[in-house]
């Protein structure tokens, strides 16, 4: 269970849960320079910039993984998989929103938004509204960084700045979002840092707020023994002194709850069709897979997508 996360705590983009944003935004722009990217996110890299010195610094520097591979000769291929993760749920997740612009949706959601550029780098067709949900001083960061670039939003973009675990459907309505018309919904990188209850909560306050032909998607983790959780922490701590950067223990912030409801399962219950796609197979069919020691065989998470009827 966290031990590092209260009920009604707040971050800014460089602490606690807010430098999660910027830890999956470094791995964006590390993609997007590959000569082979699967996604092109021209923004994350000045948002990681911006937000000064931190653990996500090892994440582009090819020197620092060789120098931790020294010692941990497992660590090259662990670095290459979380990236090529990354790259992969971007990869797919944009694809859901294509999917669903396609279909005619133009009312989108992206709950804890966190450094995610979609509402500037996407080819939304005219008409289209973008909300944005997260802490306050999250989206004043991306906003306001992205501003000082001269970046301009490619749909017209609302910001809904309040925590998830508050009363964020009436600040959403608030801001003009209208539940009779369809919606895609998108929570990546969110559901692991709320606990079970909160989990539940959220999707049935988005099922409240959808009109039929509504589509959502959601990334979701497995629920790992807590032996192997430990031998992680310890590795990343390790690595972490080796290469000398402030370790960053993912395991206090996130609510690793095994009675959490299976995203898929909790859908198909209320209302929604819904497939679930393991990152493993998402992994292989973009040919981005690497193996890694200690993962039993299992997927890093899954990815949901579910359409309302
Ligand atoms: N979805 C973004 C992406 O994939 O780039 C950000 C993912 S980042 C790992 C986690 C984000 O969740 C952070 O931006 C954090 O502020 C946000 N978040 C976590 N819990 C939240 C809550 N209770 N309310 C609002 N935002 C939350």
């Amino acid at each position: 269970m966290s031990s590092l996360r209260t009920d009604d705590d707040t971050w800014d983009i460089a602490s606690s849960v807010g430098a999660t944003a910027v830890m999956v935004a470094a791995a964006r722009a590390a993609e997007t320079e590959r000569h082979d990217a699967l996604i092109n996110d021209p923004y994350a890299k000045v948002l990681v910039e911006g937000a000064g010195a931190g653990a996500w610094r090892f994440i582009a520097d090819e020197d620092l993984v060789a120098k931790a591979s020294e010692s941990d000769p497992e660590v090259g291929a662990l670095f290459e998989h979380m990236k090529n993760y990354q790259a992969v749920r971007t990869h797919f997740f944009d694809a859901f929103f294509s999917a669903a612009v396609d279909a005619g949706v133009r009312q989108i959601v992206i709950l804890a938004s966190g450094l995610d550029s979609r509402a500037f780098r996407l080819p939304w067709p005219a008409g289209t509204v973008v909300y944005e949900i997260d802490q306050p001083l999250v989206l004043d960061y991306k906003s306001s960084t992205l501003a000082a670039h001269g970046v301009a939003p490619t749909a017209e973009r609302r910001e809904v700045p309040i925590d998830l675990r508050q009363d964020w459907p009436a600040a959403l309505v608030a801001t003009g979002f209208d539940p009779a018309r369809p919606t895609a919904w998108l929570a990546e990188g969110l559901l692991m840092y709320l606990p079970a209850d909160a989990q539940d909560r959220l999707f049935a306050q988005i099922t409240e707020l959808s009109a039929p032909g509504s589509q959502v998607a959601a990334e979701s983790m497995g629920v790992h023994a807590p032996d192997r959780r430990e031998r992680m922490r310890e590795r990343f701590a390790s690595i972490a002194s080796q290469i000398d950067i402030e370790p960053m223990d993912i395991t206090e912030l996130t609510y690793e709850d095994p009675d959490r409801a299976e995203v898929a399962e909790w859908l198909a219950a209320h209302g929604w069709t819904a497939q679930a796609v393991p990152s493993q197979d998402a992994m292989r069919r973009l040919d981005r897979y690497v193996e890694v020691a200690d993962s039993d065989g299992q997927s890093f998470s899954t990815f949901t997508t579910g359409t309302k009827l």
